[in-house]
């Protein structure tokens, strides 16, 4: 079977990709390969009653499918240069900005509209941040939210299952060159395509390293962010998130000078494990929809660990601090943080007996006998710190849960079309290290169906 362009991967990245070639030109033969489900098949077994906690599927229903890692997600598409990857710096700041309002205006357009873009323009929470040694980064965010984010999900897949050639429980297993084509090889069968976009995400990451080797494709080291998932009563955060919903803060601590940052704000959320090639995280969600809205908000806490040669696996060294966590709590581990700073673990009837309900159910413990000491304390220090922005986030109730870890894809080396070293052969999206969010992954797969199309 020939195709002109093979897509591997159906996350945000691959699913813009396709959208735009098939708009710019619907004579083109497309095809997208996904390892996961099909959007309607992806379910997370957790179900709070029978299934409480991660029991390590094969195929991560939430990482993996239609829609990628972020089909459950919170649907927050930060429009943004400052955060959410590095796209600008191959493609222009304006033209990342530009791509990214046109994937907000898909968005809206198969389902999206009616739902709020937040923005940080003019805001006074800025000085607030400022006179307490914290930071503000300049955003607008499009939160769709889990419930909205599914049905433009599925409004996509509408338009495009006549137009694409979806190839879903099909994980790619190579890419190999032959007569200046590329060779899909799948399970059962090979395919041959022009030319080739490889979006394969996160949970691709080792398979993207192994390609990049067989195929001679330079990468060079990248960052893996390790830190805690916070989760208070929503009341305490909520000047913050009713005016910007999220807020990006950076602090740079004084102990150590590193920075630690928010990531990803769920007002009145839910906690959630993460499943990355097997090692339980932890992450965070919220719905649009009030109704399944919780009393509490959650956001992470980060700290960004770059390493130099000799060492390459920075991802093994966070799964290694992950891999802590789930040895000793099975799972994730929750501590409410005034047992944390009297250097207790936190027991049941600790967590039972605190005003913050977790919304989580992960084992309580002791985050310091998993965490590297400079990233807990810097992660304590700014913990006051937010807490002279947002009193009560120092609380012993506070719960935090642990570990979160980012996982960073090996940056792939490519030009500025972001294409490899071998011609027709793309790699976007998370997967090429370039992006690390919905809106930066989405917009640089427009970016590359767009300049194929030209090219065609
Ligand atoms: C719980 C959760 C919440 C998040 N919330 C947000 C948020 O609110 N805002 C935000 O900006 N970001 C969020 N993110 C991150 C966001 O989801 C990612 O940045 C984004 O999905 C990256 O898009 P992508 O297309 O590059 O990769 P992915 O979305 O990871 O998609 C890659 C796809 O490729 C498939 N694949 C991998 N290898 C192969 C192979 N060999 N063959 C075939 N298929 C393969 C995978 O199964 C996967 O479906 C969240 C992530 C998670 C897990």
């Amino acid at each position: 079977m020939e195709y002109d362009v093979i897509i591997i991967g159906a996350g945000p990245g691959g699913i813009f990709a396709a959208y735009e070639l098939v708009n710019k030109s619907e004579k083109l033969k497309v095809a997208v390969f996904e390892g996961g489900h099909s959007l309607e098949e992806r379910h997370c077994p957790i179900d709070g009653e029978k299934v409480k906690a991660c029991i390590g599927c094969k195929n991560c229903s939430i990482m993996n499918g239609f829609g990628g890692a972020g089909a459950f997600s919170d649907g927050k598409y930060n429009i943004t240069n400052q955060f959410g990857g590095t796209l600008y710096q191959y493609i222009g700041k304006e033209k990342a900005l530009e791509l990214m309002h046109y994937v907000d205006g898909l968005n809206l357009k198969f389902g999206g509209e009616g739902t709020k873009l937040y923005s940080t323009a003019n805001t006074k929470i800025k000085k607030l941040c400022l006179q307490s040694g914290l930071h503000l980064l300049d955003a607008s965010v499009r939160h769709l939210g889990t419930d909205i984010n599914f049905v433009v999900l599925k409004n996509i897949y509408n338009y495009l299952k006549d137009k694409v050639d979806f190839y879903f429980d099909t994980p790619v297993n190579t890419v190999s060159i032959k007569d200046g084509k590329y060779a899909i090889s799948t399970p059962e069968q090979v395919y041959t395509c022009k030319q080739c976009i490889v979006s394969a995400g996160r949970s691709g990451s080792k398979w993207v390293e192994k390609l990049c080797s067989e195929l001679e494709i330079p990468t060079k080291s990248n960052r893996v962010d390790i830190g805690v998932r916070v989760e208070l009563p929503a009341e305490v955060f909520s000047h913050l998130t009713d005016e910007l919903y999220e807020s990006k803060i950076v602090y740079r601590t004084a102990k150590f000078e590193d920075l630690v940052r928010t990531f990803c704000m769920n007002p009145y959320g839910v906690v959630v494990n993460e499943n990355t090639n097997g090692i339980v995280t932890v992450n965070g969600h919220s719905y649009e929809n009030p109704e399944k809205h919780t009393e509490n908000t959650n956001f992470a806490l980060l700290v960004s660990k770059h390493f130099s040669e000799p060492f390459r696996d920075s991802n093994g060294y966070g799964e290694s601090i992950a891999r802590l966590s789930n040895m000793l709590g099975g799972g994730v581990l929750v501590q409410r943080f005034g047992d944390l700073i009297r250097g207790r673990r936190s027991n049941a009837s600790r967590i039972e007996e605190g005003y913050v309900r977790p919304t989580l159910k992960a084992t309580p413990g002791d985050l310091s006998l998993v965490m590297p000491k400079r990233i807990l304390d810097g992660i304590i220090e700014m913990i006051y710190a937010l807490d002279k922005i947002a009193p009560g986030t120092a609380n012993d109730d506070t719960l935090l849960y642990g570990v979160e870890v980012k996982f960073y894809n090996m940056e792939v080396e490519l030009s500025n079309n972001l294409e490899t070293n071998h011609k027709g052969l793309y790699i976007i999206g998370d997967g090429s290290g370039v992006t690390h969010s919905l809106s930066h992954a989405s917009a640089s797969g427009v970016y590359v169906a767009r300049n194929i199309s030209v090219g065609i």
